[in-house]
């Protein structure tokens, strides 16, 4: 039955919601943004509906194959019950039960998956985790999070909140993390703690490169400039880059000797900046995890990059239909 049907994908971003038609094979059919900048739900859900709906007809389909719908957004969410409660890039979005407005606006199944979450599923699904049983997605930008597939199964916790992996901390007693804790992985390695540090290291330092590169605005310093100031050999810029390799490879290595992945997909930095960003995690690896669990894994990039927002949603749908007995990947061969 799945073989006919289309999936719809929400993708809940804090300035636009991105709307998208696709099937099991991750053939996309089209898509749609919706303005979501301080807006209301009340304004925002309708229009994802009618949106949805649209696309379907567009693209020659009627409600009736349609077999899911998946939304994908950031946290704070209760995921088991399907509502966002406070997401923090929405503000007028507070305990709105995403899920079953969409299932009873669409008339179909509804699934809702954390970003990190979705972003495995799209990768597993579509990407560079297809046919993994045993695979980790890891979020690389603002902050960092995770999507865990263990014996073939997105991996959810007690609470839905499996993959907080930005806040294991590494650094014991080391820089405040907005979370409460101190010394978490995304306060050293992603990009807003990366832009708060250089600014708080710098700011009187106009002379140094990356001041010079950031036109001596420190609230201007970010993960661009830096790996700038690393390719221009910048002995600042140089000696911090090795030390959040160092962390990152610290963090992979803890998740490598957790899990045993066959196949660890690293998000945003690492597709955008290349080998400057993978070489030397991979080197200083071998510090934080066994070799015989290393050689079994394989570190790549994310393959569907800047559209994973257009599977994301997609994926939580599949992944839902799964889950419910409704599909298989013997259906993808
Ligand atoms: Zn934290």
């Amino acid at each position: 039955m799945q073989n006919k049907a289309v999936l719809i994908g929400f993708d809940i971003g804090g300035t636009k919601v991105a709307v998208s038609l696709g099937d099991f094979t991750g053939k996309i059919y089209g898509g749609a943004r919706i303005e979501n900048n301080d807006s209301y739900p009340e304004e925002v859900i309708p229009q994802m509906i009618s949106e949805a709906k649209r696309l379907v007809s567009e693209h020659g389909f009627t409600m009736a194959d349609v077999a899911a719908a998946g939304i994908s957004s950031p946290g704070s969410a209760d995921y088991r019950n399907g509502i966002m409660t406070h997401p923090t890039n929405n503000k007028y979005w507070r305990n709105v039960p995403i899920r079953q407005l969409i299932a009873d606006g669409l008339g179909c199944p509804a699934y809702f998956e954390n970003d990190a979450n979705c972003a495995m599923l799209a990768e597993w699904f579509f990407g560079a985790a297809k046919g993994a049983q045993d695979a980790i997605y890891l979020t690389m930008s603002t902050g960092i999070g995770a999507g865990i597939i263990a014996a073939g199964h997105l991996v959810c916790g007690k609470s839905g909140q499996t993959g907080e992996v930005g806040h294991m901390v590494l650094v014991p007693g080391g820089l405040q993390c907005n979370c409460g804790l101190r010394g978490c992985y995304e306060t050293y390695c992603a990009g807003k703690g990366l832009a708060q540090r250089m600014a708080a290291e710098l700011a009187d330092k106009p002379d140094s490169m990356l001041m010079q590169l950031a036109d001596g605005d420190a609230s201007k310093l970010d993960m661009h400039l830096l790996e700038k100031a690393v390719r221009a050999g910048d002995p600042y810029a140089v000696n911090l880059w090795d030390e959040t390799s160092r962390l990152h490879a610290q963090a992979i290595g803890i998740l490598i000797n957790s899990l045993n992945p066959e196949k660890i997909v690293l998000g945003t930095f690492a597709w955008a900046i290349g080998d400057l960003f993978m070489d030397p995690i991979l080197k200083y690896l071998p510090e934080f995890a066994w070799k015989e669990l290393m050689e079994v894994c394989e570190i790549v990039p994310g393959k569907l990059q800047r559209e994973i927002g257009n599977y994301a949603g997609i994926a939580a749908a599949l992944n839902g239909l799964y889950e419910a007995g409704k599909f298989s990947f013997d259906q993808l061969k």
